[in-house]
């Protein structure tokens, strides 16, 4: 069943090998101040060229002598082997680079829905984006996804629109695809230059020069002659760019009227550049450039100037940061890896301070002293040792063994109560990285019993790698449960293990996790006693149990007790929580966990102080599973958007009948015969399988479709119950 919904997972005919697989990097560290260095992320719908580019940048970075190819799967940071085999990028690869005197740290993350936690926790650590287009789409869906995220960190961004030697690639939409969809300004700085209706090159508007594609990869940029067709295109660009800078920009705007007496001949490259950056800064507007990463990675240069020029340096960022701490060191671990040889890797921002090879350091998170750490130079598929690491920059960590995703560090030195605990979440202990919930199911096996442990032993570590898949036991059959955001990424899962580990596991069918909610408020009492040697011990607990929406996974007991009532011991109140939690597991619908609720300890009386935790825990757990039949549990179930493009002539009426068949909103349409017609549409994750093929056929394969993740919503009553009859009874 095709659950993805991108066709790209399987590229057809792998182009003539034209560069051999063996990469050859030149050795460097440079040791960049803070102003010169950048934190960049290449984010872009899957398949626009993010991993082209990025290998194209390598190479005019001096780091590659040769380039690799996605096609013959020969790139550097597309290097788990499934990645190379499907061309497609899965884990985000951090790769430094030297360009000038700047050292860049670049972040190439997938596109697919399946890892949207990849993109979050790297655009948290991040100061700026460049966003690849593919030139006959403009935005896509996962573009818009990736900006909305940016919103909320406030980054700055660039545009490049790959892809220009295509001959449907359209510039003028992609950039006003830009505008519409994202809603901000865009400034082309580099353009394509066509003649008779076919792209001859590029002419970067900044420093007057040209590009011309015919010569491919030997192409250079020369200076634009006076009096040339080209020549036109540049000043008519140049014109246009002024003009939108003046609009954007109040300081550029009395500099252009009177420095220049409003002469786009004479406005220095200087003021242009600093007007870009205010603008970008600012997020009123982005500088766009337009390429060819395939065809000449001369094209793509101009970014690597525009990331210098108009992208930010980690400085403000540290400043906040220091406000608080001081030349302290402080830090955030945002991804871990395993490597082969060199074991367990956590990716770290440096936020202020230095870190230092050797040193321990504080993590903040869990209070937990770490270390001693070893340094690297983050390489994508190699690292490189190196002494220390200064504030601003982002760097590979060995040693921190205990340490999760999202985890703050400070320096072990640092007085620990500079940072009072309701600062959590601010600058200073950096907010989390938000883990999402899983929204499949399956079960998973080992090849034979004797690989139990193996497998055991593999699956932690990918867990801990990948914050969005999860493993659990599932208590009624025993079984290993894995729970995942889709097909591709189980898909992927599978592969490493067999890969990876050499484990070639068993997968059960997917299924999708629903999740149970309650409906009223409802206070319970319940008693348990036990007997030891002879003596009886008991326990009462009275909890409040109570919807509240946005809650998510349970995660904190309230205390509601009456007035003048002390807090019960802290093994008790552990109790509770495991007693509390371990019972919310497992809802009484259907076995799935039940969220979005409230829990609050109203009273608990034990019959004496020998009463251990474990009792407490038996009668918190027996208090909610009974507490929670009195509450009106119903079912939810996670929902996707969905957006379709449909050719002209495909018959849209026959789509529809598709998606509310399924059980589908039709939230937007648009489009007539003439032009290809958008459908956006809601519909639960379980009616999705099968979808993209259905409307493959009816389109004759030139539909287009996208699926997010949305939420969850109640299931209407009759579903419910069809679903309950079915699971009870097997059919
Ligand atoms: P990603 O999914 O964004 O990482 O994209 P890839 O770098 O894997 O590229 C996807 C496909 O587009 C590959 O087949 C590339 O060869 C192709 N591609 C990349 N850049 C260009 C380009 O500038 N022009 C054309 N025509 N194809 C390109
Ligand atoms: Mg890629």
């Amino acid at each position: 069943p095709a659950l993805s919904n991108t066709c790209a997972m399987h590229r057809v005919g792998v182009r003539f090998m034209k560069f051999s697989s063996d990469f050859t990097r030149r050795n460097y560290s440079i040791n960049a101040p803070i102003s010169k260095i950048r934190n960049i992320g290449v984010v872009a719908h899957i398949d626009a060229g993010k991993t082209t580019l990025t290998e194209r940048l390598l190479f005019l970075c001096g780091e590659l002598r040769r380039m690799g190819d996605v096609d013959a799967g020969s790139t550097l940071t597309d290097f788990l082997e499934v990645e190379r085999e499907r061309g497609i990028t899965v884990q985000s690869a951090i790769v430094s680079l030297p360009w000038k005197d700047h050292r860049f740290n670049l972040i190439d993350t997938p596109g697919h829905v399946d890892f949207g936690v990849e993109v979050q926790r790297c655009v948290r650590v991040l100061d700026g984006l460049l966003v690849v287009l593919d030139g006959s789409a403009g935005v896509q869906a996962q573009t818009l996804t990736v900006w909305r995220q940016a919103a909320k960190y406030n980054l700055p961004s660039l545009f490049l629109i790959n892809k220009m030697d295509k001959p449907q690639a359209d510039f003028s939409m992609s950039v006003a695809s830009i505008e519409d969809k994202l809603g901000v300004r865009a400034f082309p700085v580099v353009v394509p230059f066509s003649r008779e209706n076919s792209i001859d090159g590029f002419i970067d508007l900044i420093e007057g020069r040209y590009l011309n594609l015919s010569h491919g990869n030997e192409s250079e940029w020369t200076q634009v002659k006076n009096s040339s067709h080209e020549y036109d295109v540049l000043l008519e660009g140049r014109e246009n760019m002024c003009l939108g800078l003046s609009d954007s920009d109040e300081l550029f705007s009395s500099i252009f009227l009177d420095k220049y007496q409003g002469d786009t001949l004479k406005v220095t490259r200087e003021d242009i550049i600093a007007a870009l950056g205010r603008t970008s800064l600012s997020r009123s507007a982005c500088a766009v450039a337009s390429g060819s990463a395939l065809r000449s990675s001369s094209s793509v240069r101009p970014c690597l100037d525009l990331v210098c020029n108009l992208l930010p340096s980690p400085q403000n960022s540290s400043e906040l940061v220091k406000k608080s701490i001081g030349n302290h060191f402080s830090g955030l671990l945002f991804k871990i890896i395993h490597d082969k040889r060199k074991g367990r890797i956590g990716y770290t921002r440096v936020y202020s301070g230095e870190l230092k090879g050797g040193s321990h350091v504080w993590n903040w998170t869990r209070g937990e002293k770490e270390g001693p750490i070893e340094l690297f130079e983050a390489q994508s598929d190699s690292l490189d040792p190196i002494k220390s690491a200064k504030e601003g920059d982002i760097i590979a960590v060995r040693g921190l063994e205990k340490s999760l995703t999202g985890d703050s560090f400070i320096s072990i030195d640092c007085d620990k109560r500079i940072i009072p605990e309701e600062n959590a979440g601010s600058h200073i202990i950096f907010d989390g990285i938000d883990q999402p919930d899983p929204v499949f199911y399956c079960s998973i096996e080992p090849p034979d019993m004797k690989k139990r442990h193996a497998l055991e032993r593999a699956l932690k570590e990918l867990v801990v790698e990948d914050p969005s898949l999860r493993v659990r036991e599932d208590t009624e059959s025993g079984q290993t449960i894995l729970e995942t955001m889709g097909e591709l990424h189980v898909e992927i899962v599978k592969d490493r293990l067999v890969r990876g580990y050499g484990l070639n596991v068993f997968l059960g069918p997917l299924q999708v996790s629903y999740r149970e909610v309650v409906q009223n408020t409802v206070e319970h009492i319940e008693y348990v006693e036990d007997t030891v040697d002879g003596r009886t011990y008991s326990a009462s607990v009275k909890l409040r149990i109570e919807p509240e929406e946005g809650l998510g996974k349970w995660k904190k007991l309230k205390m509601d007790l009456p007035p003048g009532t002390r807090l019960p011991r802290p093994d008790w109140q552990q109790g509770l929580r495991e007693g509390v939690s371990s019972a919310l597991h497992h809802g009484p619908l259907l076995s799935f966990p039940v969220y979005d609720v409230s829990v609050s300890l109203l009273e608990l009386n034990v019959s004496g102080g020998k009463v251990g935790a474990n009792l407490v825990c038996a009668a918190a757990h027996k208090c909610i599973e009974m507490g929670l039949k009195r509450c009106g549990v119903r079912l939810v179930e996670p929902v996707m958007e969905v957006e379709l493009t449909l050719p002209a002539d495909c018959p849209s009426q026959s789509v529809l009948h598709e998606l509310t068949r399924r059980r589908a909103t039709i939230d937007e349409m648009s489009g007539d015969d003439e032009r290809e017609s958008k459908i956006r549409a809601t519909l639960p994750l379980s009616s999705l399988a099968g979808l993209s093929s259905a409307v493959r056929t009816l389109s004759r394969g030139l539909s287009h479709l996208n699926v997010r993740p949305i939420g969850h919503e109640l299931l209407d009553g009759g579903e419910e119950m069809r679903l309950i009859k079915m699971r009870r009874t097997g059919r």
